[in-house]
């Protein structure tokens, strides 16, 4: 992937004072100035833009500019409380820019620490900040000894052994091991022997839930290994102090989520991406970045081992390692002795009719669970009461007045919520239509699962887990530790407990009605399911109780059903592969959509339809779709419209965007219109 970069930043600093900066600005260029001399390329200044002052990044050092003399300004400060960024670093924001079609700016100061991107406060001194040299290496590998590590099964022990071979160098890895065989454990060994080499290792998980998880696990195997946690939770000031630590080479572990993927690592020599196939490994606002496939090429670039773990694989990364892009790791068995794969089993909602979300089997293997003192999760994706209120006399339903969807009843805060804009509103006494008071909740969601649950099972400790509940700071520690410590007997959940966590008392997962997916428009949809579903199954039995995994539905027969029961993802994704070709659906194509979004859907249609009448004429193995709404046509008030691009080739696209992006940044945008490509995109 890696190209030649069109602006080949110089990393020395010029005596001279010309240089040209990156700013976080929604203009496709960047802007010259004077500076003092010893500024570098990498550095961080603050710059007079217009009346505003603004911290930029220095790209290039200039011998000449095409701005004339008298309108070259100097810049105001550099920022010394950051080392200058690295030519690694650079190169990737670059490619990150390029690939995703968005400003460089934009690209680098996003990616700062929030804390860095703005002008500092007090007056900064004009001292040039030391640039950034490697902290010392670990000091021996008897000082980072490992604690507990438990001997690793014949799986592990050879993706250990395969991966740890290709140190030194570039090489990809698809580490495809079922839930419970020890993913984090290859993860473990395998940092243990890259800190021995004085390596730093960057560690991205998909769930801002499953750091401190992690972060305990690292601090108890490297007890003198120095680790440092990235995600948007933390506070901007650790943020920023963990940023500067990685960058001087003091860190050797750094984990976090998408963000941590442009973490400053000079002695980087290892990358591990955990749940590899998570839709919120994308970006989905400014530069919609995917940080796996950043991942893949920032190792590439950096000539290290990327390995992507995962017991459902995304269709492209299996795809992958179909055609030996990536060297395929299979662990197929659970790694504790006598744990075993839960067994799976449908229940068809057409001959066993659920009473309150339970079917009768359901509710019969709950009330068995309950008996055992054993621990039952039941997974539904829908949070609040109910997803629809609805007038029983007029068929009148409660919508959003921002948002082209219904809005959700929250029963216990008494409030309608919108899921899409959060918009908050009283429940209405009566229809405001026909003037009804008999107004309905239609649907389940947790809340209502949860009140059920209690009146049929007094006795029983229920926990709610869904971003409703978990709003509060420190909450999902406590919930974590209170089902660890079994003081839970069943937790009702949405999909932010399906990921990754390890409950040994866990023996029944019970799946509610997930078969809207069946009927997305999205193709990713059945992908998601299977994904979803097995990973919520994989919370069940993971230690020596035998689990067990029942899937309410009315389409039992349905194929991903099937393949779910017969745990076989290798032929699910030869499947889905096969009918994505056959349909043109990536990964056989490849994809962008231009987004618009605008306070009236009219516009946001008639701009797509002007970018379509402007687009490059060399259009060789490149398909342009028509403009339409976006399924959720209307969010916050503003109407969103997209238009799809398919191409032969990535390189094919990329040339075709570049081309297009530069004629439509001279396009007249309509008064608060915004538009952006999404490349890559997962939503629709
Ligand atoms: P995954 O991430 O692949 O779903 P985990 O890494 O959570 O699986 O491992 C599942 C369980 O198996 C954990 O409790 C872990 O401690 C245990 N485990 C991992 N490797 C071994 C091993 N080699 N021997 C015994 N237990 C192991
Ligand atoms: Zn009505
Ligand atoms: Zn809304």
């Amino acid at each position: 992937m890696p190209e030649p970069l069109p602006e080949t930043a110089t990393p020395q600093a010029q005596p001279a004072g010309l240089i040209r900066v990156a700013l976080d600005v929604p203009l496709d260029r960047t802007f010259d100035y004077r500076a003092p001399p010893g500024v570098a390329v990498g550095q961080c200044v603050c710059v007079p833009f217009g009346r505003r002052t603004l911290v930029g990044v220095v790209v290039a050092c200039l011998s000449g500019s095409a701005v004339p003399e008298a309108q070259l300004r100097p810049i105001s400060a550099v920022i010394d409380e950051i080392a200058p960024l690295g030519v690694e670093w650079m190169r990737l924001a670059e490619f990150t820019s390029r690939y995703y079609q968005r400003p460089l700016g934009e690209v680098m100061l996003s990616a700062l620490p929030p804390r860095l991107r703005r002008p500092p406060p007090a007056r900064p001194r004009r001292r040039p900040a030391a640039p950034a040299r490697p902290g010392p290496p670990v000091a021996s590998a008897a000082a980072i000894a490992e604690r507990q590590a438990p001997a690793l099964t014949a799986d592990q022990a050879a993706a250990v052994d395969q991966v740890s071979a290709s140190f030194g160098r570039h090489e990809a890895f698809l580490l495809f091991g079922i839930t419970g065989s020890g993913k984090t454990e290859v993860y473990l060994q395998l940092v243990a022997l890259a800190l021995a080499r004085g390596a730093q290792v960057l560690v991205l998980v998909p769930e801002i839930h499953l750091t401190p998880q992690l972060e305990r696990q690292f601090a108890e195997r490297f007890a003198h290994a120095r680790t440092a946690m990235l995600h948007s939770e933390r506070a901007a000031l650790e943020r920023a102090h963990a940023w500067r630590a990685a960058q001087s080479g003091e860190i050797d572990i750094a984990i976090g989520t998408r963000l941590a993927v442009f973490t400053p690592l000079p002695r980087l020599g290892l990358i591990i991406v955990d749940e590899e196939h998570d839709p919120s490994f994308k970006q989905q606002d400014g530069p919609r970045y995917s940080a796996r496939d950043l991942a893949v090429y920032r190792a590439h670039a950096g000539g290290v081992p990327v390995v992507l773990g995962s017991a459902t694989p995304s269709l492209e990364s299996w795809a992958n390692a179909r055609s030996g892009r990536y060297r395929l790791l299979q662990m197929p068995q659970r790694a504790r002795p006598g744990a075993r794969l839960p067994s799976m089993r449908l229940v068809d909602t057409r001959r066993d009719s659920a009473e309150h979300g339970l079917t009768s089997a359901l509710g019969a293997a709950l009330a068995e669970r309950l008996d055992r003192g054993e621990q039952s999760l039941l997974f539904l994706n829908r949070r609040g009461y109910a997803p629809v209120l609805a007038c029983s006399a007029c068929g009148w339903v409660a919508g959003c007045k921002r948002c082209s969807t219904p809005i959700a009843l929250h029963l216990s805060e008494a409030r309608l919520r919108c899921h899409h804009c959060g918009l908050e509103s009283a429940i209405p006494r009566r229809c405001p239509e026909c003037g009804n008071v008999d107004l309905h909740p239609f649907g389940r969601g947790t809340e209502r699962l949860e009140t059920s649950l209690r009146e049929r099972f007094p006795a029983a400790r229920i926990a709610r887990i869904d971003s409703d509940s978990m709003r509060h700071k420190g909450t999902w520690e406590k919930m974590h530790a209170a089902i660890r410590a079994r003081a839970v007997d069943v937790i009702v959940g949405t999909q932010m407990l399906a990921k990754g966590h390890d409950f040994p008392h866990l023996t029944l997962v019970g799946v509610i009605n997930p078969d809207a997916a069946l009927f997305a428009a999205d193709y990713r949809a059945p992908e998601r399911l299977f994904a979803q579903l097995q990973q919520v199954a994989g919370r069940a039995g993971r230690d020596a109780l035998p689990g067990e995994v029942i899937i309410q539905t009315r389409y039992p027969e349905h194929p991903i059903y099937q393949a779910l029961v017969s745990g076989d993802y290798a032929a699910f994704a030869s499947q889905q592969l096969g009918e994505r070709a056959a349909a043109g659906f990536p990964p056989a194509v490849a994809e962008a959509v231009l987004r618009t979004e605008a306070p009236d859907g009219e516009a946001a249609l008639g701009f797509l339809l002007r970018a379509t009448e402007c687009a490059p004429a060399a259009r060789e193995g490149i398909s342009l779709y028509d403009p339409v709404p976006m399924s959720l046509a209307r969010v916050a008030g503003r109407s969103r419209a997209q238009l799809l691009v398919q191409a032969a080739s990535r390189s094919r696209l990329q040339g075709f965007l570049t081309a297009w992006r530069a004629t439509l940044e001279l396009e007249r945008v309509p008064a608060r219109l915004r538009w952006a490509f999404d490349v890559d995109p997962i939503e629709f």
